[in-house]
């Protein structure tokens, strides 16, 4: 692996003496330097003093097609910044009297289907009237294009309801500049292009500045064409079949005339001084609250600053105009990218910039994440995002990672995790991060810690993986109930509280509801109980988990009841671990997967996850599912059905330490009594020392053997189960090693999936299932956590008697574009973040 650092990092503070602005055209040189050579960067920039120009660059080309160079010649389509032209035209028509700025757009246009709009409603985006684009491209015929007038006739035809009352709210609108096009064109008899020229671009002087759309043929010379970057590739992305209309954008200038005009704004050339104090006057709403805009300008301070951006297909433009110390920024550029409008506003304010750094990782068989076939390429990472994907070519300087020919996956996401507890002592996560885990769902079985806990851990020990959490049933039964007093159902008040908890913390940013029915402290909440608090986190779109209510004798209820919860709540609902822990129901797995799918096909969104192991890991209480603790028919029942006791091992007994990694009939053979007596022992042994010692945490924890590769192989390979580990530090060895066993043993060994969908199931099924945006794949604009993987020596090394062995073949773990993970060690960063639902 070959690694060159020269990590491209640039950080500029501006500092600001008395001739604070005597560094901005070294600052802004530097900025446009660095991002042109990373390939993010194509425009032209221009800063000036008082109308002199004291910095001014172009670099890049003009059409992607003849990779003509730009100049400070060059034409860019302005979008939004052309507002601000179509607004002075107004202004100049009403100091020619022919129609004042409070006249009803009636008046002009008759056929708009809205009463009292005015003018200037149209000029502050205080109309109400809605966008035209999504309408027109609803409403076209697939060969139409659109103009102003065509405009018109569509809202007069299909008569779009207003949005809002005019000047009761402010809401930006293109249609209102459209609007104020067609008033200018039908007073003046003229095109708006013709006006243009006669009343602003003559009287100006200006060389390269035209109003110009799709429907004019007649190209000029210095005219630039606007493209996108897309995985390292330059695609056109230029006018289209919306711009045949002129107003809201469609005006095109270079950086000097552009300067020409705002310093015209200053004189009396165009309109009076009074009524420039108009233009730049925030508008009022009808409540007499004021909105930071005024005709055709944001006001960034009053008096002082004003800006506009204008963005339209690939291009990035920006205006600042410091009218207190006569300071002007112009930036425009096509090639879609924001970075430098951004920070050159840093730097015409006086603050620092950062530049988020690129890497590109080579050399890779890529594995999105989508269950696409494997692809070479390079990945390339900018700050913690994955900026593209594809040929890349690196850039000068930038550092590269040889991905030396190996898998490189989206990190995995476990959806099932008890980790997140010992993430305070170990956040470098290693037991995730061995595995190639980037992302942890916590909060399952019914048990979570509350938002504002898990925002305060995060600040006070930042870990190296993300972690997001859904919102535990039991927990809200404990808050609303006490907590020794749960073996009961809930009042309807004590269920109100529980309900507005949950809504709390769903608005905190909780994935959903979590049950542990088959647990005592959820086992006795009635079917209702769970149905109520599942509304609660349907309305907020959100999700429902569970560790149903019986996992072996009462599978079947346990099944219709998630199925009847996301039917009735109207919920997506996912089964978590499942499984078939009931040896007389060993093999029926198939049978029960055509019951979830028959749920599905009602359209119930059901899914599961699922964990590659025959032994599960929890109290031995469970083996009692009729809660009789003291019957010695309910513990043969649990040796005949429910576990092997020969295969299952205590992990974990306070009452008497010796017995930990003991199998059960080891210790009933230790105790001189049969299994039965023993397990019987075991629970109330545990009970007691419970009692002594309320404060002591897991007191008692059992491996129970008892699931067979029948039923777990068709679990894992269901379309709609995604794989979890539902592991924890110690204990089973799931906790280190689920998702690398599935790759070497089900995916490599038994061969029963192939390896993209086995990502899959690790990667975006996951995100999908516990409603996570924005991860899970690799593709541009998603979260750099990555793995690199070896196909033929990734394996899992946990086990019982060393549950913390490392697994082979995870080369490398990123989170959040940070390395985290390298040759079976943590490279002590910590950039994993509290994950919110969106
Ligand atoms: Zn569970």
């Amino acid at each position: 692996m070959r690694l060159i650092f020269s990590f491209l990092f640039i950080l500029l503070v501006a500092v600001f003496c008395h001739s604070q602005y005597a560094k901005i055209p070294v600052q802004l040189d530097s900025l446009l330097t660095t991002l042109y050579n990373s390939g993010r960067f194509n425009g032209a920039v221009l800063y000036a003093e008082k109308g002199e120009i004291l910095f001014q660059k172009s670099l890049g080309i003009s059409d992607i097609r003849t990779n003509n160079p730009l100049t400070t010649e060059s034409s860019f389509n302005l979008a939004s910044i052309s507002k601000q032209f179509v607004a002075i035209c107004i202004m100049m028509l009403e100091e020619k009297d022919k129609l004042r700025i409070d006249d009803n757009v009636k008046k002009y246009i008759p056929e708009l289907p809205y009463e009292n709009v005015s003018i200037r409603h149209l000029l502050t985006h205080t109309s109400g009237i809605p966008d035209y684009e999504a309408l027109f491209i609803q409403n076209r015929s697939p060969i139409d294009t659109l103009d102003n007038e065509k405009m018109i006739r569509l809202f007069a035809k299909l008569k779009p309801a207003k949005d809002f009352e005019p000047g009761t709210k402010w809401s930006y609108s293109n249609t209102g500049y459209v609007l104020l096009a067609a008033i200018i064109e039908r007073i003046s008899n003229q095109t708006l292009k013709v006006f243009v020229d006669q009343n602003i671009i003559k009287r100006l002087g200006l060389q390269h500045t035209y109003v110009h759309n799709i429907l004019n043929s007649n190209i000029p010379t210095n005219h630039v064409f606007g493209f996108s970057e897309r995985d390292g590739r330059n695609v056109m992305n230029d006018l289209f079949y919306i711009d045949g209309v002129t107003g809201d954008g469609n005006f095109y200038a270079s950086i000097e005339d552009l300067l020409k005009w705002e310093q015209s704004l200053y004189t009396e050339k165009l309109i009076s001084k009074s009524t420039m104090v108009k233009v730049l006057s925030p508008v009022k709403l009808n409540d007499g609250t004021t909105y930071p805009y005024g005709f055709g300008w944001f006001i960034d301070k009053e008096n002082e600053q004003y800006s506009h951006t204008g963005s339209w297909v690939g291009f990035k433009n920006l205006i600042i105009r410091d009218t207190k110390n006569k300071r002007t920024l112009i930036v425009l550029s096509s090639g879609d990218n924001e970075l430098t409008r951004n920070a050159a506003r840093s730097i015409f304010n006086g603050n620092s910039v950062s530049i988020p750094g690129t890497y590109l990782i080579s050399n890779v068989r890529m594995i999105d994440g989508t269950n696409t076939p494997a692809r070479n390429v390079s990945v390339r990472i900018e700050g913690d995002k994955i900026l593209a994907v594809g040929d890349l070519k690196p850039y000068k300087g930038e550092m590269i990672e040889d991905g030396d020919g190996k898998i490189l996956a989206p990190g995995f996401i476990d959806t099932h995790s008890h980790i997140e507890s010992s993430l305070n002592r170990v956040p470098e996560a290693i037991a995730a991060l061995n595995q190639g885990i980037t992302t942890i769902v916590s909060g399952q079985d019914g048990g979570s810690y509350l938002m504002d806990t898990l925002k305060m851990r995060f600040e006070k020990m930042p870990r190296a993986i993300n972690v997001a959490t859904y919102t535990g049933h039991a927990t809200l039964r404990e808050l609303a109930m006490g907590n020794s007093n749960l073996n009961r159902m809930s009042t309807p008040e004590e269920l109100e509280k529980m309900k507005n908890l949950l809504a709390a913390e769903l608005s905190k940013g909780s994935l959903g509801l979590s049950s542990g029915l088959e647990y005592e402290e959820g086992f006795y909440a009635s079917r209702h109980e769970v149905i109520e608090l599942a509304k609660v986190a349907a309305t907020a779109k959100s999700r429902y988990i569970s560790h149903i209510r019986s996992e072996d004798m009462n599978m079947a209820d346990a099944i219709d009841e998630i199925i009847d919860i996301g039917r009735i709540a109207k919920i997506p609902v996912q089964i978590s671990h499942l499984k078939i822990a009931l040896k007389d129901d060993w093999g029926t797995g198939p049978s029960l997967l055509a019951k979830l799918q028959h749920a599905r096909m009602e359209g119930i969104d059901i899914t599961a996850d699922c964990y590659p192991y025959d032994f599960w890991n929890s109290t031995i209480r469970v083996l009692f599912p009729k809660k009789n603790f003291t019957s010695l028919s309910g513990s043969n029942y649990a040796i005949d059905h429910l576990f092997d006791p020969f295969g299952s091992v205590m992990v974990r007994f306070a009452p008497e330490p010796s017995y930990i990694g003991k199998t059960i009939a080891e210790i009933a053979t230790m105790r001189n009594e049969n299994v039965a007596n023993t397990l019987l022992y075991l629970v109330a042994a545990a009970e007691s020392y419970e009692k002594v010692h309320p404060e002591a945490n897991g007191i008692e924890t059992i491996m129970g053997k008892s699931m067979t590769d029948s039923d777990i192989i068709p679990f894992l390979t269901w379309a709609h189960t995604n794989i979890c580990s539902d592991g924890a530090i110690g204990g089973h060895p799931r906790g280190f090693g689920a998702f690398t066993r599935v790759l070497g043993h089900y995916v490599r060994e038994k061969k029963i999936i192939s390896l993209e969908n086995a990502i899959q199931k690790m990667t975006s099924l996951a995100a999908e299932h516990v409603g996570l945006k924005n991860r899970g794949v690799i593709a541009s604009g998603y979260y750099a956590d990555m793995v690199l993987i070896d196909p033929e020596t990734v394996k899992d090394n946990s086990s019982i008697k060393n549950p913390g062995a490392l697994s082979d073949g995870i080369l490398s773990v990123w989170v959040n574009g940070i390395k985290v993970y390298k040759d079976k060690t943590s490279t002590k960063k910590y950039p994993g973040k509290l994950l919110l639902k969106e």
